[in-house]
């Protein structure tokens, strides 16, 4: 190990691996086989517009988009009626900030956010700066955690919402989320979280949790692209939203446009069967993540991005120091699928911002994988992971001193 061989004896079970293994469950999640299955009939059986009133084709549809609303709700601790179907989370983040900010323009014109976001949120954020609002862009400790002593200080008689993340994407930290809406209920402001990584990963309640609107997006949670819900609270307080689509009113008049009745039934079965198997998944694939790790940290040299503790199970962000990121992806690609941040951010060469606010230096943010592991993920493969992980460091280090 580590001079480019594996051991004679390994190479039995590398044999059986199916290359390349997918380890960045992160950007997005394979379709469950049951999702897709429960999708099949409303792309041409049952193909009917779900607002279509007077005849069976559209009551039909309507009744599966209502089921699938029923079981987004329950994951979530929501009523149905606060579920609004979405493309996905980046339409979600933009409705719920737009929506707000338009809203209670008598209010005040004031959001406070964190750096470490979602660019569906920070570019969102920059848009209503342009707009003529204030933004508060709180920053985050070495761990990736905001300071909630901090959030309130930052509370304006203005301000109108507090939007921060449930768990990062590049680092899969748990903000606290619990103490962020007491202080924001203390002062009157709405919460907004954008909780596309953890819903379906660990247990979300909008009410115990005091979220009063919540993105999430069916692709990361093994359902289909291009689908996701925005949950708005009803009650204590009532959210108003201003629509940020026009058109026939549906979604309660909230989002215009046909609903896409497929990969709504597809989101609602994703969501069931998280439910279900969300405490026995988390425990398989944190074991995996654990062990991982573990090994990733054994090369040396080698770094956990973010605090451990309160973080997604699935997921870690190693620094390799001396070794170039793009270079250590480029000699993995072909076998192992990984990240070496966000997806939207590593098309440049721009060091992840994630990384730089936790205080990472551009040499070390630029060495740094983001490794997410998923349902399907085995022992197997997280040890093939560090085998040639390992010699690929080894490698590019020995050439970099060469
Ligand atoms: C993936 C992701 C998004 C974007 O979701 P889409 O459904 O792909 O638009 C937004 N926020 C977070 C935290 C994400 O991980």
């Amino acid at each position: 190990m580590g001079r480019g061989h594996y051991g004679a004896g390994k190479s039995v079970t590398l044999v059986m691996l199916q290359l390349p293994i997918y380890l960045d469950h992160n950007s997005t999640t394979p379709c469950d086989p049951r999702v897709v299955e429960a999708m099949l009939p409303y792309f041409s059986k049952k193909f009917g517009n779900a607002a279509s009133r007077s005849h069976s084709f559209g009551w039909e549809a309507e009744e599966a988009v209502e089921i699938a609303r029923e079981q987004v709700a329950r994951l979530i601790g929501a009523e149905t009626k606060e579920i609004v179907f979405t493309s996905g989370a980046t339409e979600g983040d933009n409705l719920a900030i737009k929506g707000v900010f338009e809203a209670y323009a008598s209010k005040g014109n004031h959001i406070i956010t964190v750096v470490t976001e979602h660019k569906a949120v920070l570019d969102t954020c920059h848009h209503i700066e342009r707009l003529g609002g204030e933004v508060t862009w709180l920053e985050v400790d070495a761990g990736g955690s905001i300071d909630p002593a901090e959030l309130e200080a930052a509370i304006r008689p203005t301000t109108v919402l507090v939007a921060v993340m449930y768990a990062n994407n590049e680092i899969g930290v748990i903000q606290p989320i619990r103490e962020i809406s007491v202080i924001a209920r203390r002062h009157g402001v709405l919460f907004f979280s954008d909780a596309t990584q953890a819903v379906g990963k660990v247990p979300v309640d909008v009410n115990a949790d005091g979220i009063d609107l919540l993105a999430m997006s069916a692709h990361k949670l093994y359902g289909p692209k291009g689908i996701g819900a925005l949950y708005v609270r009803r009650r204590n307080p009532r959210v108003r939203l201003a629509a940020q689509m026009d058109g026939g009113g549906h979604e309660r008049g909230m989002r215009s446009g046909t609903l896409n009745v497929p990969a709504i039934v597809g989101l609602g079965k994703a969501c069931e069967l998280c439910g279900a198997e969300m405490a026995s998944e988390a425990l398989r694939v944190s074991s995996l993540r654990d062990r991982l790790e573990e090994g990733l940290l054994r090369i040396g040299g080698t770094s956990v991005n973010g605090n451990r503790e309160d973080r997604l199970r699935h997921t870690t962000n190693i620094s390799f120091r001396g070794v170039d990121g793009e270079a250590l992806l480029a000699a993995l690609g072909k076998d192992i699928a990984l990240s070496s941040g966000s997806a939207c951010t590593s098309a440049s060469m721009e060091p992840s911002y994630v990384l730089k606010a936790l205080g990472l230096d551009d040499d070390l943010a630029h060495s740094s994988l983001r490794l997410g592991l998923g349902r399907w993920s085995t022992a197997d493969e997280v040890e093939y992971a560090i085998r040639r992980i390992g010699e690929t460091v080894a490698l590019l280090r020995d050439r970099a001193y060469r």
